[in-house]
């Protein structure tokens, strides 16, 4: 049927045969299918008819989105050969993780799609920086964001690192958030000469 409709020629008939775990749902007039966040799918129309596609966003799946942010960057960079374009791509993508951002931790409420999200930041945050990179500009939104949540936060441990994480608003700032910001890690008011050269000594070891 499919192949009736777009021809023998199209890559996903190509390809079909080797994706595993797939199945075919067949929708009459009226019906809606829910898809959750990076569902690998195809749409099409078996007759002649008019397909409706809706983006929602819903704030259960945020700490999904960020945590795949990575498949995001691969379609954009793909996507777009322009580097213009590329680049005011990779910013439309990281405005709307803000806003989802922004949505998620300054709403009340949802503490535990908040540690949620903490996590997936703090997790995928490699990821994030690179986001970052790609479209420049956008710092100084996601930290104040950060700093925004974390002035009324109830979370008072950092998820991630064990020890050390006390108080956790300094602690998430400079080492989980400024990543995506190193220059702010330098004009902190409260990192003493002192506290910036053991951090210096850390990387050092690290590397
Ligand atoms: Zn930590």
């Amino acid at each position: 049927m499919f192949q009736g409709q777009y021809g023998q020629g199209n890559k996903f008939l190509s390809c079909y045969q080797q994706l595993k775990g797939g199945v075919f749902v067949v929708m009459k007039d009226g019906q809606t299918l829910l898809l959750p966040p990076y569902n690998l799918h195809l749409t099409f129309s078996i007759g002649g008819s008019i397909i409706c596609g809706y983006e929602v966003e819903a704030i259960e799946f945020f700490p999904v989105m960020i945590s795949r942010l990575d498949v995001e960057i691969e379609f954009l960079d793909n996507q777009y050969q322009n580097e213009s374009d590329r680049r005011h791509e990779h910013g439309l993508n990281l405005e709307s993780l803000l806003d989802g951002l922004e949505s998620t931790l300054l709403r009340r409420g949802n503490d535990e799609i908040k540690g949620k999200v903490v996590v997936a930041w703090i997790t995928n945050i490699s990821t994030i920086k690179e986001a970052f990179q790609k479209a420049e500009g956008y710092e100084d939104r996601a930290c104040d964001i950060w700093e925004r949540f974390l002035k009324d936060t109830k979370i008072t441990q950092c998820p991630s690192c064990s020890g050390n994480s006390r108080p956790f608003k300094d602690h998430m700032m400079s080492q989980h958030v400024a990543i995506i910001q190193p220059q702010r890690l330098g004009v902190k008011k409260r990192a003493r000469p002192q506290e910036l050269r053991v951090k210096t000594r850390k990387k050092a070891r690290r590397i």
